[in-house]
């Protein structure tokens, strides 16, 4: 015998005519399946409770329980087999009956061969296609059962997270808003579909959402977004790509930054009162000394004493310019310095502070230029103060980091687009890639031999750069180590004029 094949399908042949049952088993080996007897209606039943059986070939006539009975007591059962009932002429009727009731189909007595394994074979494989649907429907159901555990696991993520979160379409409109966002923004009760401008007020950063919005090449950016008087967050955005590059709309982020901007706020305030409580002493000290010196100088006093006296001197100059530039830095920082706006000419600016600053140049046999590229002169809504602090500190590092013999040369270009661009070039030591990013940052200074030798706070970047961010201006530059940098300053102009002989 052939060893049993687990996954093959039973048929039970239920008859109470053992010949007829050993037939049947015979022409069924052709098939491929297991084949099982049953003399009689009641013990049929038993075997179909204990076994997975597929189709029941089903005798009617059969003593004690008949065939019609036994099929009965299967469907209410509600056994998944397939009856096929196997019937002489006199019960071709009752027969036909049994297909009503759901017979898989029917063989008169006495039975071909062929025609047996036919049947027999077509309900195996009604059983298996019926197995299969249900496996395939099992598997449906799993995956779709997945999707959802996915689907909601992302959504109580996405809920749930510290940062508000936004995602708009190519068209900018808000496909999705968590609840931090919605609570950040205290907007609409369903913000969905509407328009990114609808749900934020601050019309550059809808502006900046808009762009990523519909920008594969761009990358990310940020952005600092007041909202009220103290509550300020970073908001970076992104654009969206699909799997072809292609960009399906933007991911914004909001990232609570209100207490970093507090503490930044009571470090500024305390680094400006230690400035402010440290000047006049220190003022006092050093005109001492320039006094003490001179009178040194005077009486001819060894010339030891003098030098030592002359070092500290320098030193409390050094401190006092770095205290000046600390309380210039938290003024800026706090929005109180540089506050009497007035309509300031650029070119003229320019030309005193190029003027203040030829002498140093000189000492250094430097050439320090101004050009202009056009007729116009540019007139800058700002603090006249503020503009000579930006431009002496960049005209100042551009003679301080050139060595003698350099040239550096202020341009001015024409106004396009209601702003007016100032360069400001020097052929000097230059700045390398990777320090041009950090020297905007408080106390920061480029470290290595050319610089040693040259005194400096590291705060005169950043003041020219706070006092451009806040009116509405921006530097930037290009420089290569060993070879001189330029720095570009751009303005809002609020008007130019052309003057007659300039
Ligand atoms: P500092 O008081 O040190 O000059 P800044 O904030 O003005 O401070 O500048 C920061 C640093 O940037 C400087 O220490 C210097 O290393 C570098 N730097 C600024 N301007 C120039 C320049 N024109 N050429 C080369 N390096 C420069």
């Amino acid at each position: 015998m052939a060893p049993e094949n687990q996954d093959q399908l039973k048929v039970l042949v239920v008859d109470d005519e053992e010949h007829i049952r050993i037939a049947v088993e015979r022409i069924l080996r052709r098939l491929d399946c297991g084949v099982l007897q049953a003399s009689n209606g009641e013990h049929a039943l038993s075997i179909l409770q204990e076994q997975d059986v597929a189709v029941v070939l089903l005798d009617l006539k059969m003593p004690g329980m008949d065939g019609m009975e036994v099929h009965s007591r299967i469907r209410e059962a509600g056994y998944q087999v397939q009856v096929i009932i196997i019937t002489g002429y006199a019960t071709l009727e009752t027969a036909i009956e049994a297909m009503k009731k759901g017979a898989f189909d029917f063989i008169p007595k006495p039975f071909d061969k062929d025609h047996l394994a036919l049947v027999v074979d077509r309900a195996l494989n009604s059983i298996r296609l019926e197995q299969e649907r249900a496996r395939l429907e099992q598997e449906r159901q799993r995956a779709l059962l997945d999707l959802n555990t996915e689907k909601s696991r992302i959504r109580t993520i996405l809920e749930s997270l510290p940062n508000g979160v936004i995602v708009t379409n190519t068209q900018g409109r808000v496909v999705l808003m968590n609840q931090m966002a919605r609570q950040i923004l205290a907007g609409e009760e369903s913000p969905i579909g509407c328009e990114i401008g609808e749900c934020l007020e601050d019309g550059e950063l809808c502006d900046l959402i808009r762009s990523q919005s519909v920008a594969a090449q761009s990358e990310g950016s940020s952005y600092e977004l007041q909202l009220g008087d103290d509550s300020f967050y970073m908001v970076q955005t992104n654009p969206v790509l699909g799997e072809e590059g292609e960009c399906l709309g933007a991911v914004i982020v909001f990232g609570d930054i209100s207490d970093l901007k507090e503490m930044d706020r009571l470090k500024s305030e305390f680094v400006a009162k230690v400035s402010h409580e440290l000047r006049s002493p220190l003022s006092t000290i050093h005109e001492q000394m320039a006094l003490v010196l001179q009178d040194m100088l005077e009486h001819e006093q060894p010339e030891k004493e003098q030098r030592i006296l002359s070092r500290a001197k320098e030193k409390t100059k050094g401190m006092l310019s770095l205290i000046e530039d600390l309380l210039d830095l938290s003024r800026v920082e706090a929005g109180s310095a540089f506050n009497d706006v007035q309509r300031v000419d650029i070119r003229q600016t320019l030309e005193s502070q190029v003027d203040f600053f030829q002498d140093r140049a000189a000492e250094k046999e430097q050439e320090l230029t101004l050009e202009a590229a056009g007729e116009e002169w540019p007139i800058v809504e700002a603090d006249p103060r503020a503009m000579e602090s930006v431009f002496g500190n960049l005209i100042g590092n551009a003679v301080k980091y050139t060595p003698e013999g350099g040239r550096v040369a202020v341009r001015i270009g024409p106004v396009e687009q209601g702003r007016v661009r100032v360069e400001v070039q020097d052929d000097g030591i230059g700045i390398s890639e990777k320090e041009q990013s950090r020297i905007f940052e408080r106390f920061y200074r480029v470290k290595n031999g050319q610089t040693r030798n040259i005194s400096g706070t590291g705060l005169g970047l950043p003041i020219v750069k706070g006092i451009l961010d806040d009116m509405g201006g921006s530097i930037s530059l290009s420089s290569q180590h060993g070879q001189g940098s330029t720095f570009y300053v751009w303005l809002p102009v609020s008007e130019s004029s052309v003057r007659e002989g300039n």
